[in-house]
């Protein structure tokens, strides 16, 4: 089964992951947090993304919250059983839970380990 061999943060705001097939894959933290498959999170990404066709039709800029604005980090992650891990961001925001398989296939950036 696919499974990470390690993880590391790397300074430009990305999750590596090493994969058991030898294959690394870096992953920026915005694309974690935006991709949360939370209830929470996909109710607010529905609700964006119609914000945001609003804001564009009348030509102002969607206003960021705080934490929004602020840099994005990942304060930790916890291993859920044998398949997914637990992800703590640094807006607070801790109730996603990320499959392995999830992961896997959230970035393109993908090259030999
Ligand atoms: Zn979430």
């Amino acid at each position: 089964m696919l499974h990470p061999v390690s993880l590391a943060k790397t300074n430009d705001r990305k999750l590596e992951i090493r994969w058991n097939d030898d294959l690394s894959q870096l992953i920026p933290y915005r694309i974690l947090r935006d991709s949360c498959p939370c209830a929470t999170c996909r109710e607010k990404a529905d609700g964006k993304s119609q914000q945001g066709a609003a804001a564009k039709s009348i030509g102002i800029l969607p206003i960021l919250s705080a934490a929004e604005a602020r840099p994005l980090d990942i304060v930790s992650m916890q291993p859920v059983g044998n398949y997914a891990y637990h992800i703590k961001f640094s807006d607070g925001h801790s109730t996603g839970i990320f499959t392995f398989e999830f992961l896997r296939s959230l970035s393109d950036e993908k090259f030999p380990g």
